[in-house]
Order: structure tokens, then C-alpha cells, then sequence
């Protein structure tokens, strides 16, 4: 879950790392509130989920409460790369000397995590690696050890941060790593990280991602999540532990496995190419036991998607045998009543196939077809679909 600066500006305080009263709005007035209490210049920031808001117009410098209540206006509403700003933070204006730029984050390929540092900040640090490499510092580190007082020190300089606030920066990095860990972060990202003009560093934007993986351990992380944002039919998926994702297309898939569902994917794409461009709707994976209530789960989402022409379920039996998947959807279909209303394309193959078989056949349900192959039942999936 990628958090919203103001979070992630809340996390900084939490843990120590240096940062400027603010406060989220979501109203011009309480804008201004914010700002009058705050006092002095502020700064209304738009909070989206999405780099270069600065250059996009939305990050605005007041000089006054009524100030920030205009630019707020202004800010608000506004479509930022596609995101729609409903949110901004008034923050207490920073006289800027220097922007610099600092991150830890999970390294997948290297299999570790890696400090970036950089005293080159303020801008996209995607040009910075790409035009001034020699600017951009990557130092692996080792998760057992993690950053020590000496390794930070050791990262800095090496950054060639200036000597006057190479302590502070130092101190920022090793609060920033018990952060991540603490936090289960895979991602914290300063840009900028400053220095003011009395010398002063300071966190001014910050991006954290966390690891959904690890909400087990964090009850509060629930908290953090974006309502507003939530797909709803993603939203009841979730409550119903069910691993579903929406898609922009046409055919419903409900599959057993990830990797059968996403090779489900590609194949739906490709049959989809001859039916005018139709694709597949979402991702769902059942999962090993596809009893009868997680198929009812399962279809009643999909067909709860307005996009979903046709649904086509694709199961391959292993430990769940294919006459317990047959009579989940048969059982399914009961409890779903008037509810089931899209053609659905059947194919089971595996353990105990024939018998599966047999089950929808003596069902004869109105809405199933029962193919024997992958690419016929993907085929006949979007064909329907398309009419
Ligand atoms: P981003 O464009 O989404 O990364 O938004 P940032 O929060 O990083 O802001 C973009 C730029 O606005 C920063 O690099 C600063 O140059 C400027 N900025 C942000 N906050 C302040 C502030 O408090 N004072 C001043 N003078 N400039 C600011
Ligand atoms: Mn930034």
C-alpha cells in the first residue's frame, strides 16, 4: 500500500525524523483553518498517489490563511495524471537552502534492501541516475545488520553531503531504517530532503510504501487505507479473502492457482483478439478448495461487475478433485438463484475429471457450456462476450 505524503509525514514525525507542522484538508475552509493556525507562510500540497505534483501545478506556496484558502480551492478538484485531488496538506513553509534526496528501499533483484542518497534532490531522481549517475549513491544493505550510527556516517559522506549537515543527514537515515523496519516498509523516500537557511534538515515530502503482506502484524496500518479509492467489488473480494483483481475487460475468469489464472489471462487476450479486442475482465484465483460457497463467492463478484459479458471458470483439479469443483458450481448456481444471469464457460480438467464432467452435464444448467480444452472454452468465452 503506497501511502499519502501526509502520512508518510505523520510516520516521519512518529519515528523522529525532522519534519514541519501540517495538517490535511479537504475543504477550502478548513484550509484556512489550518493555515491560520499554523501562522506564517504555508504551503498547500495536493495529495495524490503520484509523483510530479509539483510541475503539475499542484503544490502552491500562500502567504497568507486567506491565501491558502484560494490556492486550496484552486488545488482541489484538480486531475493530477488522472488521480482527482481530494485531499491537501497546509504545511508550515520551509525557507530552502539546498534540496537533497534520500531512500531506503526493498531491492527484489539483489535480494536486499538498498540506501539511495543522492545531493542532487528536489527533482525526479529517474533523470538524476539517468543524466548524473556519478550524483546517485546505491549502497546495499545487509537486513541482519541493518544501519548502524557508522554505516549511515559512511553513506553520507560517501554521498559527499556537505559537512555542516552530514551529522543531521546521518541521524535522518538511521531513523528512517527503524521506520522501515518497524513499520514493515518496502519503500521511504525523501524528495526533498532540505537544508534550511539556518541550517536546519528537514523531511519535506516523503512517499512510503508498505508491505500488504505484513498487515497481520500491523492492525493499525487499516487505518492508512484509502477509502475513497477502494474498487467496491475489489473491497468485498477482500472481505471474503478472496484473491481478485479488476480488469478492464469483458470476460469474467475464475481459475484454481495464480499461474493458471494468469495463463487464463493471456489466453482469454489472445482468443479475445478475433471477437473485436474483448479481455478479460479481472484476475480471480480460488484458490486450492473451491467449495460450493468460495464459487458463489467467486461468481456473484464477477457477475456483480457490470463489464462482465460472459464468465469463463477454468479449473484444473489436484487436491480439490474436479466432481467437488462441479458440484461447487452447480451449488453455486442454486444459491445464486436469479442473480446468475451471464453465459458461463466451463472447463475442468485433472483429478477426476470425467466424473466432473458428468455432474454439469446431468445439471444441465441453463447458463453453463462445458468445453474440453483451454482454447476452445476461451474462445467460446469470448465469443459470447462480444454478441
Ligand atoms: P512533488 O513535486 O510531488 O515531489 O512535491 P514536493 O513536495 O517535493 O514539492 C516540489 C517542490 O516544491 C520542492 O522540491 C520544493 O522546491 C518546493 N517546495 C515544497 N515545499 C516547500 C516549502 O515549504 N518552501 C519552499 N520554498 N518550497 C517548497
Ligand atoms: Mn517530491
Amino acid at each position: 500500500m503506497d501511502l499519502f505524503e501526509y502520512q508518510a509525514r505523520d510516520l516521519f514525525e512518529k519515528y523522529g525524523v525532522p519534519v514541519l507542522a501540517g495538517a490535511v484538508a479537504t475543504t477550502p475552509d478548513e484550509a484556512e483553518a489550518a493555515a491560520r493556525s499554523m501562522g506564517g507562510r504555508v504551503v498547500v500540497k495536493a495529495q495524490v498517489k503520484v509523483g510530479g505534483r509539483g510541475k503539475a501545478g499542484g503544490v502552491k506556496l500562500a502567504e497568507s490563511a486567506e491565501d491558502a484558502r484560494e490556492k486550496a480551492a484552486a488545488i482541489l478538484g484538480m486531475d493530477i495524471k488522472g488521480h482527482i485531488v481530494g485531499k491537501v496538506m497546509i504545511a508550515q513553509a520551509a525557507p530552502i537552502a539546498e534540496e537533497y534526496y534520500l531512500a531506503i528501499l526493498l531491492d527484489r533483484s539483489n535480494r536486499t534492501f538498498l540506501v539511495m542518497a543522492s545531493v542532487a534532490g528536489g527533482m525526479d531522481i529517474e533523470q538524476v541516475a539517468h543524466e548524473t549517475p556519478e550524483k546517485l549513491v546505491k549502497v546495499s544493505v545487509n537486513s541482519n545488520d541493518g544501519i548502524s550510527q557508522a554505516d549511515a556516517a559512511k553513506i553520507i559522506s560517501g554521498a559527499k553531503f556537505p559537512g555542516d549537515i552530514a551529522d543531521q543527514v546521518t541521524d535522518a537515515l538511521v531513523l528512517l531504517w527503524g521506520l522501515f523496519v518497524a513499520e514493515d516498509a518496502t519503500l521511504v523516500e525523501v524528495n526533498p530532503l532540505v537544508k534550511t537557511s539556518d541550517g536546519r534538515v528537514i523531511a519535506l515530502d516523503g512517499k512510503v510504501t508498505l508491505d500488504d503482506n505484513a498487515d497481520f502484524r500491523h492492525p493499525d496500518h487499516e487505518a492508512l487505507v484509502d477509502a475513497s479509492a477502494a474498487n467496491a467489488l475489489e473491497a468485498a473480494a477482500k472481505e471474503k479473502n478472496l484473491n481478485y483483481v479488476k480488469l478492464d475487460g469483458e470476460v469474467g475468469i475464475i481459475g484454481n492457482g495464480a499461474g493458471l489464472v494468469m495463463s487464463t489471462l493471456d489466453v482469454v487476450a489472445y482468443a479475445g483478439e478475433k471477437f473485436g479486442g474483448v479481455k478479460p475482465a479481472n484476475f480471480l484465483d480460488i484458490g486450492g478448495g473451491a467449495s460450493a460457497q468460495v464459487m458463489a463467492d467467486g461468481l456473484s463478484i464477477i457477475l456483480g461487475d457490470k463489464d462482465v459479458k460472459s464468465v469463463f471458470v477454468n479449473v484444473f483439479g489436484g487436491i480439490t478433485a474436479c466432481d467437488a469443483v462441479a458440484n461447487g458450481i452447480v451449488q453455486a448456481l442454486e444459491i445464486l438463484g436469479d442473480k446468475a444471469t451471464k453465459p458461463i464457460v466451463v472447463r475442468l480438467d485433472g483429478n477426476n475429471v470425467l466424473e466432473g464432467r458428468r455432474i454439469l452435464d446431468e445439471a444441465a444448467h441453463p447458463l453453463i457450456q462445458q468445453l474440453d480444452t483451454m482454447d476452445g472454452a476461451a474462445a467460446r468465452a469470448a465469443e459470447l462476450a462480444a454478441k
